[in-house]
């Protein structure tokens, strides 16, 4: 989709700092982040949120899960295979959940303590 800001930044339009990539998904850090480890993991194929994509491809979803936890890992956040210090994935969908890009992507957030229930 030409207008969706993350298919132009997997097309190399708009410059990504890249943190994993595999034929089918794309991790990226965010632009504003709200946490030392703030990277967005996404589907290469446009799918506008989660429920669309565990619809269409539940392995895609589970590629990028996989991506996600990966990202984890190389940040150390869950050394050795554990579960310390530990992160949070995320994903918003609508309005009220605060989605603003309607291209399906994991927030993964660690590096710091992050407070429950979230805002
Ligand atoms: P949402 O609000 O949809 O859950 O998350 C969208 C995320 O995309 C936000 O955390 C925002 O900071 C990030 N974002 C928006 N524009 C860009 C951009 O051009 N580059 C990167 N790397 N992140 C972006
Ligand atoms: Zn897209």
């Amino acid at each position: 989709m030409s207008d969706c800001l993350f298919c132009r930044m997997v097309a190399g339009e708009i410059p990504a700092d890249v943190v994993h990539s595999t034929d089918r998904v794309l991790a990226f850090r965010d632009i504003n982040p709200q946490a030392p480890t703030h990277v967005l993991v996404i589907p290469k194929e446009h799918h506008r949120n989660f429920g669309a994509l565990a619809a269409a491809d539940p392995a895609l979803l589970g590629e990028v899960a996989n991506a996600a936890h990966a990202v984890a890992v190389q940040e150390g956040l869950v050394a050795d295979g554990g579960n310390e210090p530990g992160y949070r994935v995320v994903t918003n969908t609508g309005p009220q959940a605060g989605q603003s890009v309607d291209h399906l992507h994991l927030h993964v957030l660690g590096g710091r303590g992050l407070g429950w229930p979230p805002g």
